[in-house]
């Protein structure tokens, strides 16, 4: 029998109408002769509502308190999708992270998944009815309740479905698809039908919404993720292992695909490193201990014994890392550290770009044809990445799109 599991996010499930529309939709699926886990997410912004409730009742709230808070979010809503499924006839069952198998690591706020114990779950499912599952949250071994980190109610759903061998995931959000680019930036952006694993992790890394771990997990259990619009019944993207690399519109294989982008990033530039083994080594590590997550790393030829060090940061990360640079900075004798805001990224992604050339010098010349400075870059095997100026975003994407062959084929 096919199993399904499907994810709705916090928009999807904002107010009670929506809850009802959710509802049925899954009473749909179930209809139609599947297995189905439905996980929820917390309704609209809760999440942000209960972190800033805790902001101001304490300036450093106790990470092992906020967590149980937090997961309160995802608690209302599942309860409130399974009264609903009920409410119109359909067996269903709520059930919290923890009763749902989902353990976890100790890291509160950014648990990592060590298991999922699906038992429960299967018990409920061979008992006929839908199980409505709580996303984001996990238990320690100790019975601690953890949350996953931002975003992870995708993750909690690839989870589970790997973990019942579902036949596939669907994400349902507030967009209808896994986009070329950003559809508010690039008004020609197409929906993507098909998108590999590695694509789809290239670009969810650098900017497409959907959290990367959950694409990773994805692809290490082979689980097949559908992306769609909750709102539309228009026709999502799939995410799998075996693409052709042909969508709707006759894509040929070996292009470009997508030019994700993203903003909030900020650069940190530690002068005057002393040219030493070790040293780039006691820069990171305190960033890595404070779960502060680097990107593109740039360091520059050495001059008389030293060199500058330039990293990007996500802006929200900026402030403790530099204090936490300061500090190293001293300690190992470099020079000033100096820091920017107000940056992004914008990528050309494609397994197409595969030991062709060519690709990195046509996105350097479009970003120069439009005025646009390049701050630092970064590849991989299918991916050419710049940092520039926030305010060029657009354009930015706009051109490389066109330039890419990625415009709407009318
Ligand atoms: N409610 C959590 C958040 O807002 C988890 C999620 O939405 O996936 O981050
Ligand atoms: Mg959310």
């Amino acid at each position: 029998m096919r199993c399904i599991v499907q994810k709705y996010g916090g928009s999807s499930v904002a107010d009670a109408k929506r809850i009802k529309q959710v509802a049925t939709r899954i009473a749909e699926t179930a209809k139609n002769g599947s297995r189905v886990v439905a996980v929820v997410s917390a309704m609209g912004d809760t999440t942000d509502r209960l972190m800033g409730l805790a902001r101001e009742v304490s300036d450093g709230p106790e990470p092992r308190e906020l967590d149980v808070l937090l997961s309160t979010g995802e608690l209302v809503s599942c309860t409130l999708v399974a009264m609903r499924l009920r409410t119109i006839g359909i067996d269903a069952i709520s059930l919290s992270g923890a009763q749902a198998g989902i353990r976890t690591d100790n890291r509160y706020g950014k648990a990592r998944i060590a298991g999922v114990d699906t038992k429960r779950i299967s018990t409920e499912l061979d008992s006929g009815k839908i199980v409505v599952v709580a996303g984001f949250q996990g238990i320690t071994e100790h019975h601690d309740i953890t949350t996953l980190g931002r975003g992870a109610s995708d993750l909690s759903a690839v989870a589970i479905a790997a973990g019942l061998n579902a036949t596939r995931c669907e994400i349902y959000t507030d967009v209808e698809g896994i986009f070329t680019a950003n559809p508010n930036f690039v008004p020609s952006a197409r929906k993507l039908d098909h998108i590999g694993y590695e694509e789809m992790l290239e670009m969810a890394s650098y900017g497409a919404k959907m959290q990367p771990r959950s694409i990773e997990l994805a692809m290490v259990y082979n689980v097949p993720v559908y992306v769609a619009s909750s709102f539309a019944s228009s026709t999502g993207t799939m995410i799998h292992g075996e693409v052709d690399s042909m969508d709707s519109v006759g894509e040929i294989r070996n292009k470009a695909r997508s030019v994700p982008t993203e903003s909030n990033v900020a650069k940190i530039t530690v002068r005057d490193v002393v040219d030493r083994p070790g040293l780039s080594a006691s820069i990171f590590e305190p960033l890595t201990d404070a779960d502060i997550s680097v990107d593109i790393i740039v360091q520059n030829a050495s001059v008389g014994g030293t060199t500058d060090v330039t990293f990007t940061v996500g802006s929200e990360d900026l402030q403790q890392a530099l204090n936490i640079v300061n500090d190293t900075a001293k300690k190992i004798g470099a020079g000033e550290v100096l820091s920017a805001d107000n940056l992004a990224k914008v990528s050309v992604v494609g397994t197409g770009m595969q030991n062709s050339p060519g690709y990195a010098s046509t996105m350097f010349r479009t970003l120069a044809g439009a005025g646009i400075n390049i701050e630092m870059i970064s590849t991989s095997e299918i991916r050419i990445t710049c940092v520039i100026e926030a305010a060029f975003i657009e354009d930015a994407a706009r051109a490389l799109h066109k330039a890419f062959d990625l415009d709407e084929i009318s």
